[in-house]
């Protein structure tokens, strides 16, 4: 989470924007991004990296948080844009999103999906595996193109991070195995296609990263693969491209990364690296999510029912919970909440939050002290939801979806209309 800065009301401020007001003019639960903070992070992205070295490109890992708002933002600051579905394609072309800085990735595209994203110009294919490269091959030949392509690799580094979003392992649904006759047998035939231009590597080793030493693992074992497939393929490789997963502060406690800790030393590595094994400089790609705009959210809810236990704990329900954000569910994520209305309390109430599906897990804060006099009506703040919320946000016992509302400089304006009920039965026949 970031600082907190309260009006004279005693109201939570998010952006320049009362959050109170934020809920009474558009309702809650509500997603608030803040549209500056996204910009200050692609600025920086652009300042300690994109500028700094003469081979380094960005690209934002859409599938945090992808909105067309969104989308134009960051492609407005320089970033490309990564996708793993068609949709995430349709949608960041619907952005405006230049066609030639979308990198599409996922570990089983359809055809459908690798037909739309050749006939769209697509960037970049991140070739997850034998199969999907052989499906890119087919339908680029159809197509007449030549689709540019990097391979994703499994570089066997363990990062410290929660199972389900630790990737980078061999024991792993992503990306090839290093093993030399599946790597050789699979780079081969990328080489020798007339539909494929295999422009270099993949690697992408977990997310919520605090620490650069996975990155550092996996990046010596790639520019090793590079070497040895140079020495016995004759494939040098062009582009080099090191994920996301750079992590950001969600409790208090934690500690805050920049992107130039992983970055630097792994510019150093992959330079020294280069020359010393008189390898050519590869482009080097960037894909952050989280990093950009975990902290760029809140989530506003309205407090409902107060239940005290006496002796054992005091639940506050409020008006969303797992279908507006599951990660609490799915990784144990750990959140960090206020009372926006008195955010200016002491906040000496230790309560558990929970939402209001019919699920006894649907607990989004299992401990957290808030302010003493909360009551039902108010509006409670959960911070860092800018990532991995919206996009995952499900219709569970058929809530609606929030709106979405961007902030800039103390104005707002909607995003994302929310869902209606009308919605939801919208396709059923
Ligand atoms: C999810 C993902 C990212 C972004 O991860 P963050 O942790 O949000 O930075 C980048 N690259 C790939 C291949 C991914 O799957």
């Amino acid at each position: 989470m970031r600082e907190i800065e309260i009006n004279r009301e005693g109201h939570l401020m998010f952006a320049g924007a009362d959050t109170v007001r934020l809920a009474e003019e558009y309702g809650t639960p509500l997603y608030v991004v803040d549209e500056g903070y996204i910009e200050e992070r692609c600025r920086e992205i652009k300042k300690t990296f994109i500028e700094k070295y003469p081979n380094a490109n960005a690209v934002y890992a859409s599938k945090a948080l992808q909105t067309l708002d969104v989308c134009r933002t960051v492609s407005r600051e320089g970033l490309g844009l990564d996708t793993v579905s068609g949709g995430e394609i349709y949608a960041a072309l619907k952005a405006g999103v230049d066609p030639g800085k979308i990198v599409f990735h996922g570990n089983n595209k359809t055809p459908e999906e690798i037909r739309f994203a050749i006939d769209s110009n697509v960037g970049r294919f991140v070739a997850d595996n034998e199969y999907e490269l052989h499906l890119i091959d087919k339908i680029a030949g159809e197509a007449g193109k030549k689709a540019a392509v990097q391979l994703r690799v499994t570089p066997g580094v363990d990062s410290h991070t929660h199972k389900f979003i630790s990737t980078g392992n061999i024991d792993s649904k992503f990306g090839i195995s290093l093993e030399k006759e599946t790597r050789n047998r699979i780079i081969k035939f990328a080489m020798e296609s007339e539909n494929i231009d295999l422009r270099g590597f993949h690697f992408h080793v977990g997310s919520q990263l605090m620490e650069n030493d996975s990155h550092l693992m996996a990046l010596d074992i790639v520019l090793n693969l590079i070497k040895d497939v140079k020495s016995e393929l004759g494939f040098e490789a062009g582009e080099l491209n090191l994920g996301g997963g750079f992590g950001v502060r969600y409790v208090d406690g934690e500690e805050t990364v920049k992107v130039m800790d992983f970055t630097d030393p792994m510019m150093e590595k992959i330079s020294g690296f280069c020359s010393s094994e008189g390898l050519i400089l590869p482009q080097v790609f960037i894909e952050p999510g989280r990093w950009i705009v975990g902290n760029a959210g809140i989530t506003l809810y309205t407090v409902g029912s107060i239940k005290e236990i006496p002796g054992i704990k005091t639940y506050v329900a409020v008006d969303g919970g797992m279908p507006d954000n599951p990660r609490p569910i799915l990784y144990q994520a750990e959140y960090e909440a206020v009372v926006a209305d008195k955010a200016g309390s002491a906040a000496g109430k230790t309560v558990s939050v929970v939402g209001k599906c019919c699920e006894s897990g649907d607990v989004l804060i299992e401990k957290i002290a808030v302010a003493d006099d909360i009551a039902g009506g108010d509006v409670l703040c959960v911070f860092t939801t800018g990532a991995y919320n919206y996009s995952m946000a499900s219709n569970y016992n058929r809530i609606p979806r929030p709106a979405v509302v961007m902030v800039k400089d103390g104005k707002a304006r909607l995003s994302v209309k929310r869902e209606t009920w009308e919605d939801l039965i919208s396709r059923e026949i």
